[in-house]
């Protein structure tokens, strides 16, 4: 089946919140670029978000995939590895632009072939999966707030976002837990913002409200320091940034550096690689779940058939926050209740808004 189109369109989801922060950077919305593969009359669609710490930008993704263009235009869908060490020879990293072409040409196939796409990853091994939601950087009063409004939704995982401040971070914790009760999942991300030691003091303090989960603690270099904050806590620690390829998966897991690894199909570079990072992890007893894929529907669509399709899958995944954005060209899978479904259909099973794309 030859690929004979090869198109890419800008998203730009306004957010909400117009002034959610993390660690690392304020944003007002989610950009990124959509893919389309194309075959006779068959379209399959992918996405590459804009995350700066993923290594691409919104105004660099545009240059990135045009340069792919022409290894993928004229070649045949179904060898995809061929056509992804293409990609590869020609440009190192660039991961979110060579996601958004592995998950268009996925679902070209899985479309052409009127099968869903967890067929092409394994098959399901579940249809649904509960969301954890993500707490932006706020005062503990506020970020309380915003999780009980969550939590009234059907919500019951959430990630609070922390910033490298003992105090002001555990109190977050203390006050999210006393808002929310036990019945509620806490975890935290620090996007790479505590110092090893400090992050010790931080999670046992915190782990005295209850805390299932510590993301990125520590710089995503610094293997050692995640290493001992792994060592020296009872929480479950899990790498995000410092796990951006499957060479560093293969060192967290076989140093045992973390008990856990977030897969993000933009930041592994497609579904093929997220496949192959959650069997590196299985084999060597590191647990993994899908983390945010922060952007359309179509996105979380790909990595909502993979979550569906991964032989363990330990925890709640993030695949929701299209919930709290406007303007999502595509549709077809909500949260409900706390947890998404598999979408009918074939491919990801999301479908283009009339009119978007000038489709
Ligand atoms: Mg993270």
């Amino acid at each position: 089946m030859q690929i004979d189109g090869f198109d890419a369109y800008p998203i730009e989801m306004p957010l909400h919140d117009k002034d959610w922060t993390f660690a690392l950077a304020t944003v007002s919305s989610a950009r990124g670029w959509c893919v389309r593969v194309r075959a006779g009359d068959v379209f399959g669609y992918g996405y590459a978000p804009a995350v700066p710490h993923m290594g691409s930008t919104f105004e660099g993704l545009p240059i990135e995939i045009a340069r792919f263009r022409p290894f993928v235009v004229g070649h045949d869908a179904h060898d995809i590895e061929a056509l992804l060490k293409r990609l590869d020879r020609t440009l190192l990293g660039a991961h979110q632009a060579k996601a958004a072409i592995d998950c268009a040409i996925h679902d070209l196939i899985a479309r052409s072939n009127g099968q869903p796409l967890f067929q092409l990853l394994g098959g399901r091994m579940r249809s649904s999966v509960p969301v954890l939601r993500i707490l932006a950087i706020k005062t503990p009063a506020e970020m309380a707030d915003k999780a009980a409004e969550l939590f009234a939704e059907g919500y019951r995982y959430f990630k609070i976002k922390v910033h490298g401040d003992i105090d002001d971070d555990v109190e977050r914790v203390r006050t999210i837990r006393k808002r929310l009760g036990r019945e509620a999942h806490l975890t935290i991300d620090a996007n790479q913002s505590y110092r090893a030691k400090d992050a010790i003091q931080a999670i046992n303090k915190m782990a005295e409200f209850g805390l299932d989960l510590v993301e990125q603690p520590v710089p995503r270099n610094d293997v050692e320091g995640l290493k001992l904050v792994t060592r020296s806590t009872t929480v479950t620690i899990e790498a995000d940034e410092g796990a951006g390829t499957l060479d560093e998966i293969a060192r967290l897991v076989g140093e045992r550096v973390v008990d856990a690894v977030s897969l993000k199909v933009p930041k592994l570079g497609g579904l093929r690689n997220a496949l192959a990072a959650a069997r590196i992890c299985e084999s060597g007893g590191v647990r993994c779940r899908v983390g945010a894929h922060v952007g359309t529907r179509l996105l979380n669509a790909h990595a909502l058939h993979l979550a569906c399709a991964l032989p363990e899958l330990d925890y709640a995944c993030e695949l929701g926050e299209f919930a709290r954005m406007d303007g999502d060209p595509f549709e077809g899978i909500e949260v409900v209740n706390g947890s998404v479904t598999l979408p009918d259909g074939p491919g990801a099973g999301v479908v283009l808004r009339p009119g978007s794309f000038n489709s």
